[in-house]
């Protein structure tokens, strides 16, 4: 099996590798929602039709389950915890994830919207990384000043973005998403409405 393979068996269910951590003799692909498509696949799905509690939780055991099964995988997961896998440390090692200017990972490709829904840890050869962290040739940072509510200017305020968020004034945040996050030029407009406010919803 070779991350082609693997790439075949994600599509599909609109996931993505995102990158590949060296793991001893291991490797440990993370997977992340390929956006757009992703959300139709998730939205038509019975975990999210089901009404129960962790739609997006448990719809990505039971799909990573399966595609570990298929290239002989351990599948992982960020949630389930405590103890929680270390996918911030993972991430930063594949080379393509960077700690960005509001702390937040940014990706290569999903910028400041990248999640992780798992990972595998398999027998594969690891892909090497991208070039150079994006932030460095960022000249504007804009992500660094698009909180209305200067959320990010000392550490992350979780209770004022929350409050605003929660507000009249924050129905743009609500309903399409983190200004700061929409504010990178990587992966800008990959995200659906629909998705962003499902995430928003959950997050309150
Ligand atoms: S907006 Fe610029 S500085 Fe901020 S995360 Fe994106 S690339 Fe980095
Ligand atoms: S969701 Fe809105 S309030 Fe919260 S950090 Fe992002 S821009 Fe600021």
């Amino acid at each position: 099996m070779t991350s082609d393979d693997l790439a075949d068996l994600l599509g599909p269910h609109g996931l993505r590798a995102l990158g590949d951590c060296p793991d001893g003799g291991s490797t440990i692909t993370l997977i992340g929602p390929d956006e757009p498509a992703f959300w139709g696949i998730f939205h038509d799905s019975p975990e999210y039709k089901d009404g129960d509690a962790n739609p997006l939780d448990r719809w990505s055991m039971r799909v990573l389950c399966a595609v570990a099964d298929r290239v002989d995988a351990q599948a992982l997961f960020p949630f389930g915890g405590p103890p929680y896998a270390p996918f911030f440390t993972w991430a930063k090692q594949t080379g393509r994830f960077w700690a960005s200017p509001i702390d937040f990972l940014v990706h290569d490709q999903a910028g400041l919207f990248v999640s992780f829904r798992g990972a595998l840890r398999w027998q594969a050869e690891p892909l090497a990384g991208t070039t150079g962290q994006p932030c460095l040739t960022c000249a504007d940072q804009p992500c660094a000043t698009a909180c209305p509510v200067g959320a990010f200017d000392a550490g992350y305020d979780v209770a004022a973005c929350k409050a605003h968020v929660a507000s009249e004034a924050g129905t743009d945040c609500r309903t399409r998403g983190c200004l700061a996050r929409r504010a990178c030029p990587i992966g800008q407009g990959a995200r659906l409405s629909a998705q962003a406010t499902f995430h928003m919803e959950a997050f309150l």
